[in-house]
This record gives C-alpha cells, structure tokens and sequence, in this order.
C-alpha cells in the first residue's frame, strides 16, 4: 500500500477552562478519521481504516494561544476530540 499524506486541520480547544488555545490536526486522506499524531509520536498506519500515512513532510508548531474566555460563558470543562 502507497504511504498518503495525513490533511491537515484546524482545532480550538479550552485549556486549564479559560484559555483558548488552536492547534493544527491531521486526518486520514481516506476516512478522515483525526490522528493521534504529535511531534513526538506519529502512527505509520490509520488506526480506522488502516490507510498507510507519511508524515515526513509535517511540520509541527506548538499550539497557540488565540485569547482568553469571558466571564459569562464560563460553563465547561476542556474539551477534546475522541481520537484513538
Ligand atoms: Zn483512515
């Protein structure tokens, strides 16, 4: 099976419940199921479909800070996708 570029996206997530914060996600180019992938950690198969996926080519930023939550609408806890 031919290695296939993971897509790139786009994330926002709350960190610590009051920041805002952006990171950028990968996908499987078949099933676009989100990766589990990290500067550290990157999976050589789709854990979904089993795709094969080539990450030499990512580049990896730290997740950034895009602002501060406001007052009133601090209700929930950080959220995060499901991902394998
Ligand atoms: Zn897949």
């Amino acid at each position: 099976m031919e290695a296939k570029k993971p897509i790139e996206g786009k994330m926002r997530y709350l960190k610590y419940g009051f920041v805002h914060m952006e990171c950028k996600t990968y996908h499987c180019p078949e099933c676009r199921k989100i990766l589990n992938a990290g500067p550290n950690y990157q999976p050589k198969y789709c854990c979904e479909c089993g795709q094969k996926l080539d990450f030499t080519e990512v580049k990896w930023e730290p997740d950034k800070q895009i602002g501060y939550k406001e007052e009133e609408e601090n209700y929930g806890k950080e959220k995060l996708p499901k991902i394998c």
